[in-house]
């Protein structure tokens, strides 16, 4: 069984002081009101991973991570930072991959492959980005786009190592548009990638893959995206920066 799990992107959001309401507010929530097995993950901006740290631990379900890392150990790329160097704060989830980093960064999926391969030697769990532009779905082959993101970044690991990656599929025209995917449409595209992952791997361990769905989750859509057989949670953007709005559609799951 895939495990649940309810991810807040805040990408380039929030002051230091904004920051600590923010984790507060939703630490605070959610040990008062979720109950049961879901796994929650801030991805704050990077500054403020070591301090929001000390505020998430008195709450077991909810961890912190960081929303990209560089695909080298070290060295002289300014600006970047590693994977050791999140490993060494004790942190274990890294987003890699999102559209936005494609898309504005140039990040390939053969670059992406070494991301993740520096990920997991480092012991963080790889939450794998993929989704189609608009374009791509309205004029092309947009689930064998998606798959072969997959392909190209992930499907060289050995299985023990697959078993270690959260896949989000973010369907780049949901991204902050307000416009989500379907149900139908979502459901549709994680049994695809799930049957991909079967064919490369067993449908045992593709089984225990978890598939996060993102673009445009809010409180009014999670519950209907969360309960596809195929969706495992989501992956949220805007409506993480919402202590209320974040802390249910983490009910929803
Ligand atoms: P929105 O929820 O704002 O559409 O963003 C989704 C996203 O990109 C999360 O990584």
């Amino acid at each position: 069984m895939a495990k649940k799990i309810v991810a807040g992107n805040w990408k380039m959001n929030k002051t230091l002081d904004e920051a600590l309401i923010l984790v507060s507010e939703v630490v605070n929530m959610v040990k008062d009101e979720v109950t049961g097995d879901v796994q929650v993950l801030l991805f704050p901006p990077a500054l403020y991973v070591s301090t929001l740290k000390s505020y998430v631990k008195d709450a077991p379900m909810v961890s912190i991570g960081v929303q990209n890392i560089h695909q080298k150990a070290s060295g002289a790329f300014t600006g970047e930072i590693s994977a050791p160097m999140v490993k060494s704060l004790g942190l274990s989830h890294v987003l890699i991959g999102h559209s936005e980093r494609r898309e504005y960064f140039g990040e390939t999926n053969e670059q992406l492959a070494e991301k993740v391969d520096i990920a997991l030697a480092n012991g963080l769990t790889p939450i794998f980005c993929c989704g189609e532009s608009r374009d791509l779905r309205e004029n092309h082959d947009y689930i064998g786009f998606v798959k072969n993101q997959l392909t190209e970044s992930l499907f060289h690991l050995t299985a023990e190592d697959l078993r270690k990656i959260v896949i989000a599929y973010e369907p780049i025209w949901a991204i902050g548009t307000g416009l989500t995917a379907s149900a139908e449409q979502a459901q549709e595209m994680h049994a695809a990638l799930r049957g991909h992952l079967a064919d490369k791997y067993g449908k045992e361990l593709a089984a225990d893959i978890s598939i996060l769905y993102g673009g445009s989750v809010g409180a009014g859509n999670a519950a209907e995206l969360f309960a596809q057989p195929d969706v495992d949670g989501g992956l949220v953007g805007g409506a993480s920066l919402k202590s209320r709005d974040f802390t249910e559609i983490i009910k929803a799951r």
